[in-house]
């Protein structure tokens, strides 16, 4: 039985605003994904095809993900995440024709954006040797076959992601497959600071915490390495109010303070 059946068909709650930097990229995608999908009628009169699909690439933890989840939300899109990997595990010894059902299930959620993560994993180059087998030859070639079947009637759109696109077989990037390059690269200094305000957005943050300061000494930090700084730091203001809140309780429970000015106490942070 193929696990890949049980994923999640849904509008992702992923905002443009959770992602820190890559401007350009959301204006490019914007245009190439929710375009042809709020004016359909304006490509059919210029006999313009939409854009089929296009692969992400750069350094992990950088916000791949993240951006194919934004797109779908901002064009009301369902989402489909299928990994590399766990797809050929979950063909091992299967048939085409799952490849089949997969994308048959992102027709019947139209719109929707397919989204094939570390896809380096299943397309490597065919036949090369290297990594490359019967199972994920046969599997690339019918994802190939899929990507050209979508007609223009259904709006799905796909997206791959990877760390190595060098390795990548040349078939998926040819024209009218996943023909765009989109290189998602480590964050920049400005980019920093955004990251830091996306993920800091919802948390109650110090008067002297300058998000410039924290992005001039995490030079070289992916947005996934600034997301787990600011986990580890609301969790310990967190601990911090916790052990606050006890030793409050103590004092009243000994009679240094009334419950009233136990209450008056600010938090810590
Ligand atoms: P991988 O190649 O490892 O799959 P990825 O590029 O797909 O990585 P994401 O899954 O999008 O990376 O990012 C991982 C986590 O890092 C996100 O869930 C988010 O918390 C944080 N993150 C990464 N990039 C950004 C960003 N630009 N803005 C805000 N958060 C980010």
């Amino acid at each position: 039985p193929s696990t890949l059946r049980e994923n999640k068909v849904e509008v992702p709650d992923t905002k443009w605003e959770d992602i820190g930097g890559l401007e350009d990229t959301k204006r490019d995608l914007q245009e190439m994904v929710r375009y042809p999908i709020e004016h359909r009628g304006l490509f059919e009169k210029f006999g313009m095809e939409a854009s089929r699909g296009v692969l992400f690439y750069g350094p992990p933890g950088c916000g791949k993900t993240l951006m194919a989840k934004a797109i779908a939300n901002e064009c009301g899109a369902n989402f489909i995440s299928v990994k590399g990997p766990e797809l050929l595990n979950a063909w091992f010894g299967g048939s085409e024709a799952n490849v089949r059902d997969l994308f048959d299930k992102a027709r019947a959620a139209s719109p929707c954006i397919l989204f094939f993560d570390e896809i380096d994993s299943i397309a490597r180059a065919r036949g090369s040797g290297g990594g490359s087998s019967e199972t994920s030859d046969r599997v690339i070639n019918q994802i190939l076959s899929e990507i050209d079947g979508i007609g223009s009637g259904k709006t799905l759109f796909i997206i791959g992601a990877t760390n190595r696109p060098d390795i990548l077989d040349p078939g998926i990037m040819r024209p009218g497959r996943l023909d765009q390059l989109i290189y998602i690269p480590l964050p920049d200094y400005m980019s920093r600071v955004s990251i830091f305000k996306a993920n800091l957005r919802k948390s109650p943050v110090a008067e002297d915490v300058t998000f410039e300061l924290l992005a001039e000494v995490t030079e070289g930090f992916s947005g996934a390495d600034i997301t787990e700084i600011c986990q580890r730091a609301a969790k310990n203001a967190i601990r911090e109010c916790i052990v606050a809140e006890i030793e409050r309780r103590r004092r009243v429970d000994d009679g240094e303070m009334t419950q009233e000015e136990a209450d008056a106490l600010p938090d810590p942070v």
